[in-house]
């Protein structure tokens, strides 16, 4: 998820580990080769102005008004949470990893009550959930599965040491890594509006690379926080529970908003330009009508590169077939 379209040689490393057979529980770590610790912390993101905060994992970025970004440039999934704050109120879009608790950060940002909204349930946006008493959740099978969280075994590869950068966590860090079960206190639904005073934050739900997946907006300022549906790199839309058909029509809704202004996307770099997402909307017609040359990768997946962004999906889904919607994911499953 943090590939860029200039490392194409490396993404292929990463989607290629990421992605062995036959089950999540066998993902593989990056290669050495790929490492991406070069690029850290990337220039797009110290454009912003770094928040005063404490803390060895997560890099803060305060990115427009009261919004913060807390990133774990550290982990390869270079996983971006937001902390949207109001008058009265803050909402954390997504609570990262869970590699290190990302509570005590918020706390330093925000002493108002915090409630936790996720861009979808894949393992990299939940892993903070349980440190929350306030969640919103959408109220779909697949959700309800991911509450469950996910063990070790099936993180495992994400915890080995070649998917961090120095210093690498130490070994018993890494064995303790999984995501704990979690409890949503609320329902969240499309069309949603959640005043936080003096802002209000619309929810959008935005199916397509998982059933639950949304994008929040918030039309005053022209911001809209797109989740995985879009970041500038090679969107991963391969597992059985993405739907293209979904993400088509996702993709459309969000490139036809009014006035974006900045799209503050889940991976990797903290803004996005909203021309980005009629590009995608383009570039997933011309991969599904065959227009687009693909690259063949293992375990049926296919790697589209376009000139801003990657797509990576998997040939059973150009097929048409369905996968499994309703039994939850971890974002990292391949197809049988
Ligand atoms: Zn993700």
């Amino acid at each position: 998820m943090r590939l860029s379209g200039a490392l194409l040689a490396a993404s292929l490393l990463v989607a290629a580990g990421a992605c062995s057979p036959p089950a999540e529980n066998t993902q593989e770590a990056p290669k050495a080769e790929a490492r991406w610790c070069d690029e850290i912390p990337r220039p797009e993101n110290e454009a912003f102005p770094r928040a005063d905060v404490e803390s060895d994992w997560f890099d803060v970025y305060r990115v427009a008004g009261d919004t913060f970004a807390l990133v774990e440039a550290r982990q390869f999934q270079e996983v971006i949470s937001y902390l949207i704050i109001g008058e009265n109120e803050a909402l954390l879009f997504d609570t990262g990893l869970g590699f290190a608790p990302i509570r005590p950060v918020v706390e330093q940002l925000t002493s108002l009550p915090v409630t936790v909204i996720n861009s979808h349930t894949h393992f990299d946006h939940i892993g903070g959930n349980a440190e929350f008493d306030r969640i919103l959740a959408r109220d779909t099978p697949y959700t309800h599965a991911n509450e469950n969280g996910l063990s070790h075994k099936d993180l495992a590869g994400e915890a080995a040491p070649e998917s961090f950068c120095d210093p690498v966590p130490g070994e018993a860090e890494r064995a303790r890594f999984h995501t704990p079960v979690w409890a949503p206190t609320g329902v969240v639904k499309d069309g949603d509006k959640i005043d936080l005073g003096g802002r209000v934050i619309e929810v959008l739900e935005a199916p397509g690379h998982t059933p639950d997946a949304l994008a929040l907006y918030e039309p005053a300022r022209g911001l809209l926080w797109t989740g995985d549906t879009y970041y500038d790199s090679t969107v991963w839309l391969y597992v059985p529970e993405t739907d293209l058909d979904a993400y088509e029509r996702t993709i459309a809704r969000l490139a036809a908003l009014p006035a974006l202004k900045q799209l503050l996307p889940a991976h990797n770099t903290i803004s996005a330009d909203p021309a980005r997402l009629g590009e995608m909307k383009d570039a997933i017609r011309a991969v599904r009508e065959g227009r687009a040359a693909g690259e063949k990768l293992p375990d049926q997946q296919v790697l589209f590169q376009f000139e801003h962004f990657g797509v990576l999906t998997s040939q059973p889904l150009l097929d048409g077939a369905r996968g499994d919607k309703e039994s939850g994911g971890s974002g990292l499953t391949t197809w049988e």
